[in-house]
């Protein structure tokens, strides 16, 4: 039985309708011919769908001889009515001879024909290996079948525009073209180790660090992108915070009732996480642990220390809530305290500002001056926004949107492509550093030898991202974070 053609299914598993099972290999027309009755398919041209039946051939054998080739009348042996399309290596998602079946879209279907697929000698697929065969045939970069991952789960317009552009080979490309250089110069410099005697200088040294130089640019830059890419691509964490009854569940209704709100379970997470996503300007902003809020209003709900700092650990944003019609804010302001951070933005909202002032109250100034005052002299941190609402008049909630939108906003580089696997990140970091030994090798005058060695060790990293260098465990890794039909 021939092992090397692989099927599965490449529809989500459930009912719609239409489903489609994948065939990939050398076998495939072979194997899928044997199973469906309409046109022979090692005869047919290449990219065109053929309409037919899927039939259990061995079932149909056994109980009427004399039908050699199924017949559409022996019901009990037809599985499904199909399409079948027809694809030829090498222009094919995996560069091999491949068959795609549209059938009706039921789980039953689709596991019956999957059944007499193997039955004829293909077998399953596992996790990720279309992917993985279109990589190991040369018609993408590992890059390339990450991005395909990142766009089947891309969740927002942002996302979907960076893994796109990924797929089309953006920082390979970019990363190959200088790879290529620093390539040449490494065998200029292995071919001075063949003439140590002669002590001879075929690789320029200045030539070879102003592309060093340009390789640390582009490497730095490249990484600073992450931030961002790492925001597009997963969201970004927003903690909500404030004492019982400062507004936090009316002002979430109030951010969540224009936008589409998404529950969701993150990934990586325990399944009783839920998480409110906001969508603004195609970016995502996951409101944490806010599952108790929306229903916690009038329960009053004793937020610790301890369970704030969890919530704002996570977070990249903290909204702290302080009611402006209070007096005294010593509490919020000592709490504050303990969240803030450097790398934490802070919104503090006075919220409430519909109400009536009332001058037994702070309130009574409509400038909450009195408020602002202590806040100013009573944090340690100077680095927050100020903003004034009202989530039940909807008074000033584009501004808090507006600051939450720039917080993306302003993680931008300059750069073109946006890094935004964790993997790229970690490569891109290790031939920074690669990058930097040898130019600190070429500086100090180090031996031939010992710069050829940092060179081959930088060139590596630097081909991490791309695939060119790899091993089976990297690969293994990858894939199987794949599904199954990917
Ligand atoms: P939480 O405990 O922080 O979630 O606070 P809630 O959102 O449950 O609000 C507590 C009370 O304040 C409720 O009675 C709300 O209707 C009221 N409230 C919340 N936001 C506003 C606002 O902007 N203006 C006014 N006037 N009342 C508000």
């Amino acid at each position: 039985m021939n092992q090397n053609t692989i099927c599965a299914l490449a529809t989500a598993n459930g009912v719609g309708a239409i489903g489609i099972i994948r065939v990939s290999g050398d076998q495939s027309f072979e194997i899928v011919n044997k199973v469906f009755q309409g046109k022979d398919l090692t005869k047919v041209a290449t990219h065109t769908v053929h309409y037919g039946y899927i039939v259990d051939a061995d079932a149909e054998k056994s109980e009427n001889q004399s039908h050699s080739v199924p017949h559409p009348d022996a019901e009990n042996h037809v599985i499904d009515e199909v399409m079948v399309s027809v694809f030829k290596a090498p222009k094919t998602f995996t560069a091999e001879d491949s068959v795609e079946i549209s059938f009706h879209g039921s789980p039953h279907i689709a596991n019956k024909i999957l059944e007499v697929l193997i039955k004829n000698g293909a077998r399953m697929a596992k996790a990720g290996e279309f992917t993985m065969r279109a990589f190991m045939n040369g018609r993408i970069d590992l890059s390339q079948a990450e991005s395909i991952a990142d766009l089947i789960a891309s969740e927002n317009e942002a996302s979907r525009k960076l893994a796109l552009n990924q797929l089309k080979g953006g920082i390979s490309s970019e990363i190959s073209l200088l790879r290529g250089d620093l390539l040449n110069f490494t065998s200029l410099v292995e071919l001075e180790l063949d003439f140590a005697e002669e002590d001879v200088e075929f690789a320029d040294r200045s030539a070879m660090n102003a592309l060093l130089n340009r390789l640390e640019n582009k490497l730095a830059s490249l990484i600073e992108s992450f931030q961002y890419g790492n925001a597009i691509k997963n969201g970004v964490e927003v903690a909500i915070i404030g004492k019982p009854n400062a507004g936090k569940s009316t002002l979430l209704n109030a951010l969540l009732k224009e936008e589409r709100a998404i529950v969701s379970d993150i990934a990586g997470t325990t399944r009783d996480t839920i998480e409110e996503v906001l969508h603004l300007n195609g970016n995502a902003f996951r409101l944490i642990d806010t599952a108790g809020l929306r229903e916690t209003s009038d329960e009053i709900e004793k937020i610790g220390v301890v369970k704030a700092k969890e919530k704002v650990a996570k977070a990249s944003i903290l909204v702290y809530l302080v009611d402006a019609n209070s007096t005294d804010i010593s509490d919020d302001i000592q709490m504050l305290n303990e969240l803030m951070r450097p790398d934490l933005k802070t919104i503090i909202c006075l919220t409430k500002i519909d109400k009536a002032p009332d001058a037994a109250h702070s309130a009574g100034d409509p400038e909450y001056s009195g408020l602002l005052h202590q806040l100013r002299s009573g944090l340690s941190f100077s680095d927050f926004k100020l903003l004034k609402i009202s989530a039940l008049e909807n008074r000033n909630l584009q501004q808090l949107k507006t600051e939450l939108s720039s917080y993306v906003e302003n993680l931008k580089t300059g750069e073109n492509t946006v890094i935004t696997n964790q993997r790229h990140y970690e490569a891109l970091q290790k031939s920074l550093e690669s990058v930097n030994r040898v130019k600190a090798a070429i500086s100090q005058g180090i031996q031939t030898e010992l710069l050829a060695y940092e060179l081959r060790y930088a060139l590596e990293h630097l081909g991490e991202i791309s695939g060119e260098f790899t091993n089976d465990e990297v690969l293994g890794n990858i894939f199987s974070k794949f599904c199954i039909g990917k």
